[in-house]
């Protein structure tokens, strides 16, 4: 009996989606069900490998693709691992993948043409056909299980699953295709769906390095006697053939059809070693970053092959974490066929392949940065971020990290380790760097004042990563890092810079202020000090020991790790004409410890860019002040 289903909410939303936009691509549909005919192949091939019931089942794997021009149907047939009903329900009348919403938003938003360009990305692959389909049929039966099942849908925001009869495991997907719309008839760049020389060139085109046969035929149509069946594919691994031999748009659909980018890749490595390992490697750096790069569960994006044989999706253990935005293939010659991700992880080969991989990936983007400013530089605005986890969590090539990067600095432009250090001032042996919520704020600190002065630049580090590396790694060459909110800074004399000797006007110091402000301020502060690093400010906050900024506080408190008690000092600008005057006040028998106090943290709390404590209370200090 057929049973009629509701897609979730979502999936009926990309559904409409997809019947009603305009592609400036829409022969992407083949290239999506392909690929699923080919995952569903692999996935059988994998499970066998475990499971030994079902090693009968995995027979070399085939595509085969069916074109009836009378039914006007195009079928596409796998013999992989096929759907039981469940399966059908979760896989095929949901969309589970997160940012699915964003999809729907973008795809709503995207200028006619744009959409197809979106499909891939959001991995809405099966719901493609309804691009050329006004009907989907799929008919499937799971390795292994007894029944099979037929799923049918018109992409109406409804679907019909009924037991079916399908004899081996696999699936079989027919598409209805859709009548041409009488003024769909600018034909020059469409293809018709139902021709086996358009379909055959769309295959040639996206799907050529598929490593399962592809078969085209026409149904009703007698074969001759002697004919031969040959794939539409060339099924040629693409990291196999020499390089010369590939063209451009021969990698960059290969990247597309791994990664479900849409776009170019921004760069690309091939790497073949030789020796105690043997192994190729064809990787991609993409343009953007992937919508899971920072989700605690998203995608690592290299694909396990040992000698051509498909291994397994998202090999954690062939690339460190911090390259998880690195696609691609590696191919290994040593690896044993049956491996697993357990035996991946403690083997000793794996970790060989792991350490050249990362060694050749940094000196492609070393090579970059030499050779191609622009290009770098895009990448460093859209992964620089994750590649600086790898300062604090790689040891071996941390320093090797440490060059790739550039920072903003206190002069306003930006830097490299290695140019920071050539343009220091001679007396200065130290990295100095400020760490902060943005770089706005960064470069508005009173905390740079006296660097200024001396004219020694200050590293900004406006990323949180920041944070956690330099308090991990410390050191680049033979230079410390040192943070300017360090609370016992003492800054070198610097060479062309010699200060002017000035009178030190001692009246601050004489009225005691810091320790009646101290007094007032109870345990809100570690202490209250004079400042030797304000020139122009009154006030600022810096630290006791290790800095810990706000945003990592709250960084830490959510990942539930003990915070470290905050060790504030106030330092006060005992030069200053604001500071000069409370002193005086302080003096007289009607001074207020607590209001000014109160005042000068609210005004160190502003200066570093953070929310004063008790904003109402500040207000109403002020604002009295203002009044007298
Ligand atoms: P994706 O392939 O990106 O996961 P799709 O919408 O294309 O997304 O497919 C959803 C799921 O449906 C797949 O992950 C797979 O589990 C299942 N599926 C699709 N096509 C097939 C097929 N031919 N054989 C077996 N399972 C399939």
């Amino acid at each position: 009996m057929s049973e009629k289903m509701e897609f979730q909410s979502e999936a009926k939303q990309v559904l409409e989606l997809m019947i009603n936009s305009v592609y400036s691509n829409p022969d992407i549909f083949v290239r999506e069900l392909i690929s699923n005919a080919s995952d569903a192949i692999d996935k059988l091939r994998i499970e066998s490998l475990s499971d030994p019931e079902l090693a009968d089942f995995a027979k070399p794997g085939r595509i085969e693709i069916t074109i009836d021009k009378d039914a006007k149907t195009l079928t596409f047939q796998d013999n992989g691992i096929g759907m039981n009903r469940d399966d059908l329900v979760s896989f095929l009348g949901t969309i589970a993948r997160s940012g699915t919403g964003e999809f729907i938003r973008a795809m709503k938003e995207a200028k006619n043409g744009a959409a197809s360009d979106l499909i891939g990305q959001f991995g809405v692959g099966f719901y493609s056909a309804f691009i050329a389909a006004d009907s989907v049929t799929v008919e499937t039966k799971k390795a292994g299980d007894d029944k099979a099942w037929v799923w049918q849908s018109t992409g109406d925001g409804t679907y019909t699953i009924e037991e079916g009869s399908r004899e081996t495991n696999g699936s079989k997907i027919t598409l209805h295709i859709k009548d041409r719309k009488a003024n769909d008839d600018d034909t020059s760049y469409e293809k018709d769906y139902l021709s086996i020389w358009d379909i055959r060139s769309i295959i040639k085109e996206y799907s050529d390095f598929v490593t399962y046969p592809i078969y085209v035929n026409e149904a009703n149509k007698e074969k001759k006697e002697d004919e031969k069946e040959e794939p539409v594919n060339s099924m040629k691994a693409l990291w196999t053939r020499p390089q010369n031999d590939v063209t451009d748009d021969e990698y960059s659909e290969f990247y597309r059809h791994i990664s479900h980018d849409w776009e170019n890749p921004l760069d690309r490595i091939y790497y073949k070693a030789e020796g105690t390992t043997e192994f190729r490697a064809l990787l991609f750096i993409p343009q953007r970053q992937p919508m899971d790069l920072f989700h605690p569960d998203g995608k690592h994006g290299v694909q396990l092959y040992i000698k051509r044989v498909f291994i397994m999706n998202d090999c954690k253990d062939l690339i460190p974490t911090y390259l998880r935005f690195v696609k691609g293939v590696v191919d290994s010659e040593d690896l044993p066929l049956n491996v697993s991700r357990e035996i991946l992880q403690q083997d000793r080969l794996t970790a060989q392949i792991k350490n050249s991989l990362t060694k050749k990936i940094l000196d492609a983007i070393a090579k970059m940065k030499k050779d191609d400013a622009e290009k770098y530089e895009k990448f460093w605005q859209v992964f620089g971020i994750v590649l600086k986890e790898g300062i604090a969590t790689d040891f071996r090539h941390s320093e090797d990290i440490m060059k790739l990067c550039t920072f903003e600095s206190s002069d306003g432009k930006k830097t490299s380790l290695e140019e920071y250090i050539i343009n220091m001032p001679t007396g200065q042996d130290k990295i100095y760097y400020l760490t902060g919520s943005s770089l706005k704020n960064l470069e508005n600190s009173p905390k740079l004042e006296t660097f200024k002065k001396k004219g020694i630049t200050v590293l900004l580090f406006g990323d949180p990563v920041d944070e956690y590396w330099v308090n991990t790694s410390g050191k680049f060459d033979k230079y410390d890092f040192v943070s300017a909110a360090a609370e016992d800074l003492t800054l070198p004399d610097v060479k062309g810079n010699e200060e002017e000797t000035k009178v030190e006007d001692t009246t601050v110091e004489e009225s005691g202020l810091a320790k009646k402000l101290k007094d007032a301020l109870g345990a809100l502060v570690e202490d209250v000090k004079l400042s030797d690093r304000l020139v122009d400010s009154p006030v600022c906050f810096v630290q006791k020991g290790q800095e810990i900024s706000p945003q990592m506080r709250n960084l830490m408190r959510s990942m539930g790790q003990p915070v470290p008690e905050e060790k504030r000092i106030l330092e006060i600008n005992a030069q200053h004409p604001l500071i000069k005057k409370i002193a005086d006040e302080s003096e007289s028998s009607s001074f207020n410890a607590k209001e000014w106090s109160g005042l000068l943290m609210g005004l160190a709390s502003i200066a570093d860019g953070e929310p004063v404590a008790n904003g109402k209370e500040f207000t109403k200090l002020l604002t009295d002040l203002l009044e007298k």
